[in-house]
């Protein structure tokens, strides 16, 4: 017996792709756009409510695809209005999703891998390993279900304004289907979020951002941490194989191709006695000199793997002012959802900790019932 053929899941399909299956049945490209809408604007996930298409195609699609988004396993909001999930994706692998409410704007902080390979050594993450890339649909799932999660409601009040791609994983290291995401995210018949409010974050695969510049212009963060070699090859190993220079020369040749005068983003995790001198501060301001940049310095979390430890609120204001007075904007990210959970992260670690717990019990009362 054959096994039946797997189903093509339109959720991670951006418009180009989606118009060629649709051409592949013989049916017209407008298709897509009707789909799109119904998948990404209404929430929909059943064929049969996508009433402007006949019963028949109706019919077609519930054979050859499906739409099938992330299982929530954990949502929770913080005091502050912080929600966070951890999805559930196939192979029952977990990744944590965001999102910050701040005034008029929603910042949904989303992953793109499961776990990381690139073993930064400050980070909760990297200390998981790396697992596998998430699909297109199960990157773009994660707006899918946190728009959901706000439906019905009115088309003026928008509760996902800006998308990071900063959660767990290097997006530049799933390239194609972080850029399929990122594409549907600011698809107008999807999410129709502005190409200055998608931002990928990177520790720096060099190549891959050139690549990154030839085919998107969304807006762009560096994970730096660091204002030398010595320091970020201790910090973010890959900076072993692309130092500081080429990854600024690299950022300054994307800041170049956009057609507006954006700057990039320059994240700065600031740890105890680690990188937290106002000597670094000053070195990072001769570093970064000339280029377009606002630069966010991001106390450190402490998570219980680690080694490191969060450094004084009076340690980094006097960073910050030292950056502002050699001209910079920069400004300290404050910690949100503090009461859910401690450091990013650190969330799919304590759920999947909870779901192995709660197997190894279910186990126990089967063999000692
Ligand atoms: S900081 Fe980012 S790139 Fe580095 S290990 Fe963590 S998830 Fe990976």
């Amino acid at each position: 017996m054959t096994a039946p053929a797997e189903k093509t899941n339109l959720l991670g399909l951006p418009k180009a792709k989606l118009e060629a299956f649709f051409e592949t049945l013989g049916e017209k490209r407008f298709r897509a756009q009707q789909v799109l809408q119904w998948i990404h604007q209404r929430g929909v996930d059943d064929f049969d409510q996508m009433t402007n298409m006949s019963v028949a195609l109706r019919e077609r699609l519930k054979e050859i695809a499906e739409i099938r988004g992330p299982e929530v396993v954990y949502d929770e909001t913080s005091k502050d209005g912080t929600r966070k999930w951890v999805m559930r994706m196939d192979n029952g692998n977990n990744v944590e999703t965001v999102l910050i409410p701040d005034g008029e704007r929603g910042t949904l902080c989303v992953s793109s891998q499961i776990g990381c390979s690139l073993d930064c050594t400050f980070c909760s993450t990297g200390k998981r390993g790396f697992n596998r890339n998430l699909t297109a649909a199960e990157i773009i799932g994660q707006v899918w279900v946190a728009r959901k999660a706000f439906m019905p409601y009115e088309p003026s009040s928008r509760p996902i304004t800006n998308v990071v791609m900063m959660g767990m994983g290097e997006p530049l290291l799933n390239f194609d289907n972080v850029v399929d995401a990122m594409n549907l995210m600011m698809e107008d018949l999807a999410y129709g979020i502005s190409k200055r409010r998608v931002t990928l974050s990177t520790s720096g695969v060099v190549p891959a951002l050139d690549r990154l510049g030839e085919v998107t212009d969304v807006s762009l963060a560096i994970s730096l941490h660091a204002p030398n070699d010595e320091l970020r090859n201790q910090l973010v190993p890959l900076n072993k194989k692309y130092p500081i220079s080429e990854l600024l020369a690299a950022t300054r040749r994307y800041l170049a191709r956009l057609p507006d005068k954006r700057k990039a983003t320059i994240e700065y995790t600031v740890i105890q006695g680690v990188n937290d001198k106002l000597e670094h501060a000053k070195e990072l301001a001769v570093v970064l000199k000339g280029l377009p940049c606002k630069i966010n310095l991001i106390p450190f979390n402490p998570f219980p793997e680690s080694d490191f430890e969060r450094p004084s609120m009076n340690a980094t204001r006097r960073f910050q002012n030292a950056l502002t007075e050699a001209g910079y904007v920069t400004t300290v990210r404050t910690p949100r959802g503090d009461d859910i959970d401690a450091a990013c992260g650190q969330l799919v670690g304590r759920v999947e900790d909870r779901t192995k717990r709660s197997q190894r019990y279910i186990a126990v009362q089967q063999v000692n019932p």
